[in-house]
């Protein structure tokens, strides 16, 4: 009996999509708004799905809620798909594009799960290192592009885990390279102030994804959408599972739309943090920050070890995201902008982090 070699090579050759579960006083590790929507709002949510009979399955189109997105995004309600977070309407697309041998040029470093869910599904990722400071490298992706007739081409904007993003003429450039489709994932536009929705018009080719799990404070509910044509949005619905957001979640997307105004300073504050701990880390010894325009940045050890660093924030009461694994980034640490407090107890907790490792290091190298 061997049941597993049922399942397709492809698929035993990888490790699972995982993240450590740990918990931390300061949790900056998943890029989340740190505030919450307000408790007034969240009550608002309640008292709607209290009078609303559970037993009945949500609408199958989430019609109200696609309409308040449109409203929201300033694009058409018939060019939006509603998710169960993002990363299903990453699977959705690329289970309608990639079959075995399907080509996807994926810039790297970058959010893993494109990668991951391109070899599930038997596709080749072409891989396309980020240029000089960790910028996006056009020329290399329309080359890549173009070379591999690649069905898909995948740009973060701005990039996790790196925050640089792509200039919107560098995205055109792309988006005429080829008919395959460009998928730029916005996941964090909001703390940058681009987007490439002005765009869809005039590039059929062009799928756009964004998420509520970031500036939008709902990571707990799952809500992510997709604008593209309405052609490309019907195809790519095809692969979504009936009933895919719940209807609390339509209430509580529909809510925070409601209280865009509210989260809207949230991110302004948030940006005025990340300038503020970018600005204060550029006087540290041992580090460098690198810029970002997302809700977190890189920090790279120039002499401690990032490993050691990591868990020496983490006994401070500080979780940060070690992204050592990453092409590029074996020196780097992700950290979230938090409140100014969370901001100020990482501060705090990092200074007394390195001054553990640079003893530790003086006591490797026997220097005094
Ligand atoms: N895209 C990017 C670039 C992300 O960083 C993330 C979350 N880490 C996602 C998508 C997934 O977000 P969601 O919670 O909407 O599934």
């Amino acid at each position: 009996m061997d049941p597993l070699r049922h399942v397709k090579p492809a698929v035993r050759q990888i490790r699972a999509y995982t993240l450590a579960a740990r918990e931390a006083p300061v949790k900056i590790n998943q890029n989340e708004n740190p505030w919450d929507l307000p408790e007034a709002v969240k009550r608002r949510v309640l008292d709607k799905a209290l009078v609303r009979p559970w037993a009945r399955y949500p609408d199958f189109d989430p019609r109200e809620l696609t309409e308040a997105l449109a409203r929201f995004s300033g694009w058409s309600a018939d060019g939006i798909l509603a998710g169960n977070g993002s990363n299903e309407l990453i699977e959705a697309l690329l289970l309608v594009t990639v079959g075995p041998g399907t080509k996807v040029v994926i810039p790297e470093p970058t959010f893993t799960l494109y990668a991951h869910l391109t070899g599930i599904l038997g596709g080749v990722a072409i891989r396309v290192p980020l240029g000089e400071d960790l910028r996006y490298d056009t020329t290399a992706l329309v080359e890549a592009r173009q070379r591999s007739g690649a069905a898909v081409t995948v740009v973060c904007s701005p990039n996790n885990p790196t925050g640089t993003s792509l200039a919107r003429p560098d995205l055109e450039r792309l988006c005429q390279a080829g008919d395959g489709l460009v998928v730029v994932d916005e996941a964090y536009h909001e703390f940058s102030g681009e987007t490439a929705v002005p765009l869809l018009e005039k590039h059929p080719n062009l799928v756009i994804l964004r998420t509520f799990s970031k500036a939008m404070a709902l990571a707990g509910l799952r809500v992510g959408y997709l604008l593209s044509s309405p052609e490309i949005v019907g195809e790519v619905n095809k692969a979504r599972l009936p009933y895919n957001v719940n209807f609390f979640t339509q209430a509580a997307a529909i809510a925070a739309i409601e209280e865009h105004a509210v989260l809207e300073e949230m991110v302004r504050r948030l940006v005025e943090e990340r300038e503020r701990l970018l600005a204060r880390l550029e006087d540290l010894p041992g580090v460098r920050a690198w810029p970002s325009k997302a809700n977190f940045f890189l920090l790279e050890l120039l002499a401690a070890s990032p490993k050691a660093v990591f868990e020496s924030l983490y006994r401070r009461g500080v979780l940060v995201r070690d992204v050592t694994s990453y092409p590029m980034l074996s020196r780097c640490l992700r950290v979230s902008v938090g409140t100014p407090e969370e901001n100020e107890t990482f501060l705090h907790a990092l200074g007394a982090a390195l001054g553990e490792a640079g003893m530790n290091l003086s006591a490797d190298t026997g220097r005094a």
